[in-house]
């Protein structure tokens, strides 16, 4: 079948190696070998993530874990961060289970300050916060570790923190970060197929989720935790994923994690001056910039360039790459190309010389 590269922020392009992988043959997720598969992986998780925690495998999408997250450690009220339109979708995540939230809402395009979470926390009617990393529907970063410096004030509040667009395209210290919850699912940076999704969670916030009663089923952090200790699972996991998922740490390793943070880096850089030659602005607030996506004004910021953009889109498609139209209320006015997971500089080259191919013909 005629294929698309994608270069949308998610799904990301899989490589024919990690499929590979997916094939191994099946074995039982209560056997040794399961075991011995996610024994396997555990630790190259801890060390990605820099933590000492057990790090948690859920046959989910990154959304199962957010529920999750919300159902498990709020009791009292949680403060919904919202910038763009995935963190909007977590604020609707909460009232949907049924838990008290309030929004700290700023702009699209604008980063969460930490001050501004201060404001909110100093009210004392919280005891949980949820912030994304990377929102990835407007490619902005919000400054993690100021705002997780919070913490040190406010150590009774929770911090769950959804960095599916950044982990493993650059450093999260998860225990000096002093944070309570990280999640990600895998079909970002991580650059497997969708339906997979990783998480790890404090001392704290496994203390809190033994107290609460109606924490569910499937996204029990208790079970999680229980699981893990013996390496498995609390239902029957993706097996293939998780070989995948061991195939693409391998990956990772061999590589060495500076050089993929140093490559997710540079590869950013070139979209952004890719962009800048084309006379486009940049759709976040300067300085805030995603390192896995770029988010590229079509209209929506004053100045720069305007095109075409759905005629864009097909020329690129008839080149052979797929790139974001804008997500949300944004869509048209922005588009956005990523650079996530196995992208090196020579086939993102090849993705902007189909770009500038395509610039000619509009
Ligand atoms: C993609 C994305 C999600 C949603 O993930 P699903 O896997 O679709 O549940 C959530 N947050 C961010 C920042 C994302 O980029």
């Amino acid at each position: 079948m005629p294929h698309a590269k994608l270069h949308i922020p998610g799904p990301v392009e899989v490589s024919e190696k990690t499929f590979k992988a997916m094939t191994s043959p099946m074995i039982g997720h209560r056997g040794q070998g399961f075991k011995d598969l996610y024994a396997k992986i555990q630790p190259q998780l801890q060390t990605l993530l820099s933590t000492k925690q057990l790090v948690y495998l859920s046959t989910s999408s990154a959304f199962g874990v957010m529920e999750g997250a919300i159902r498990n450690l709020v009791a009292k009220k949680v403060l919904s961060c919202m910038n763009g339109a995935f963190s909007d979708k977590w604020f609707d995540v909460a009232k949907k289970c049924g838990k008290q939230a309030d929004a700290l809402q700023v702009d699209w395009g604008s980063p969460i300050r930490a001050e501004a979470i201060d404001k909110k926390l100093a009210t004392g009617e919280f005891d949980a916060v949820s912030l994304i990393h990377n929102e990835t529907s407007t490619g902005t970063m919000s400054p993690l570790a100021e705002i997780a410096a919070l913490k040190k004030k406010y150590p009774d509040v929770l911090f769950i923190v959804d960095a599916v667009s950044s982990m493993t395209a650059l450093p999260i210290n998860f225990d000096e970060l002093g944070i309570d919850v990280l999640l990600a699912g895998t079909q970002k940076a991580f650059a497997l197929p969708p339906g997979l999704a990783v998480f790890v969670a404090s001392p704290a916030a496994l203390a809190k989720a033994a107290t609460i009663k109606d924490r569910g089923y499937y996204f029990d952090f208790v079970e999680f935790e229980k699981n893990a200790k013996d390496s498995m699972t609390p239902s029957t996991p993706s097996i293939p994923h998780i070989y995948a998922l061991s195939s693409k740490l391998d990956d990772f390793f061999a590589e060495g994690l500076e050089n993929r943070y140093a490559r997710h880096k540079k590869t950013n850089q070139l979209t952004r001056d890719w962009a800048a030659k084309h006379g486009f602005n940049l759709f976040p607030e300067a300085g805030f910039e995603s390192l896995t996506l770029t988010c590229i004004s079509n209209g929506a910021r004053p100045g720069g360039r305007v095109v075409d953009l759905v005629k864009l889109q097909k020329l690129v498609k008839d080149r052979g790459f797929l790139i974001d139209g804008g997500y949300g209320k944004i869509k048209g006015t922005t588009f956005r190309i990523s650079n996530m997971g196995d992208e090196t500089e020579a086939t993102m080259n090849q993705l902007y010389a189909a770009l500038d191919n395509s610039m000619k013909q509009l």
